[in-house]
């Protein structure tokens, strides 16, 4: 059962992953240099953690081609921890090679679409995930490795997918040698009521190891999904600068969570993210410049903060 009077958490973790989500669901490409100046920015605006690109064959993704500089570049901010999206053990080669912090190998819960999207069924990646592992352990290099879940509260191609075949596959990653995994939906057919049910017993199966949640706002219950968790006492969640991601289902809807709202609703309820979001807003209205005519979105950044907002103080 939950245990109703779990204090919220006082620090939480936003995990930028527009340079990867984001840009890679847009058709624009984003240059490198521009890439390094949004990620110099987001540390000086106090982003700690940042999915940097993806090491996909860049005929499949060519807003990806570049992430080896891009990781390279990252390196050298101080006090960023650097991820990656790797979909296979060549992928978490190039991860490796480049001493990313962090690979996360995407698994979708739903069998129909990870034989559309990764053309391999959900066991099939759990056992690269094994290989994965042993290529980290025979690199010697310090990266961790993610088991990031996907559609994993429903599914555009499947419909339904089914909690216990979730938890299963997350258990199967712990086993394979993954160091953490995440629950992620994918294309926006979560709920708070699913997402608590969801993560409660994910929890209990994965304890600390369950590291972040993934949440689209392709129907605007982000934020809402992100509060469900919280109260479980989660503090790590994805979100997008400007919520850019979209889904490649339903052209035109939202994103990621926008990390400029997320960052907001944190500090308004008193939950300490080191984000400076005034900086955040500034570098949002730069990189919406970047990619005009591509679909942006949150709320925040038309309103403004209230005049009584006060961020609270980094302990
Ligand atoms: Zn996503």
């Amino acid at each position: 059962m939950t245990d109703s009077k779990m204090p919220l958490p006082r620090h939480a973790v936003i995990r930028e992953v527009g340079l990867r989500d984001g840009l890679q669901s847009i058709a624009t490409v984003v240059p490198t240099e521009r890439k390094c100046a949004w990620l110099r920015d987001a540390v000086a605006a106090g982003q700690t953690e940042i999915e940097v690109g993806s090491f996909v064959p860049p005929r499949l993704l060519p807003q990806m081609a570049d992430t080896a500089q891009v990781l390279a570049y990252a390196k050298t901010l101080p006090g960023l921890f650097a991820s990656v999206l790797v979909p296979n053990l060549r992928g978490a080669e190039q991860a490796l090679e480049g001493e990313a912090d962090l690979m996360i190998l995407p698994l979708s819960a739903s069998h129909a679409h990870s034989l559309a999207n990764l053309r391999k069924t959900p066991d099939e990646v759990v056992a690269e995930l094994g290989r994965i592992r042993a290529a980290r352990d025979a690199s010697g290099r310090k990266t961790l490795i993610e088991g990031g879940v996907g559609t994993a509260f429903g599914c555009t191609i499947q419909g339904p997918v089914e909690p216990s075949e979730v938890l299963r596959l997350m258990q199967a990653l712990l086993d394979a040698g993954a160091d953490r995994v995440s629950l992620a939906d994918t294309v926006g057919y979560a709920d708070p009521a699913s997402v608590s049910r969801l993560f409660e017993q994910a929890l209990r199966l994965a304890g600390e190891r369950l590291f972040c949640g993934h949440f689209h706002d392709t129907r605007g219950l982000a934020l809402a999904n992100v509060h469900a968790a919280l109260l479980l006492g989660i503090h790590r969640f994805d979100a997008s600068l400007a919520g850019i991601g979209g889904c490649p289902h339903a052209p035109g809807a939202s994103g990621n969570a926008a990390t400029e709202d997320l960052a907001f609703m944190l500090a308004a309820m008193g939950i300490d993210t080191g984000l400076d979001i005034a900086a955040l807003l500034a570098l949002r209205e730069r990189v919406a410049g970047w990619i005009a005519g591509e679909p942006t979105h949150g709320a925040l950044w038309r309103a403004g903060l209230p005049k009584t907002f006060r961020a609270v103080a980094t302990a």
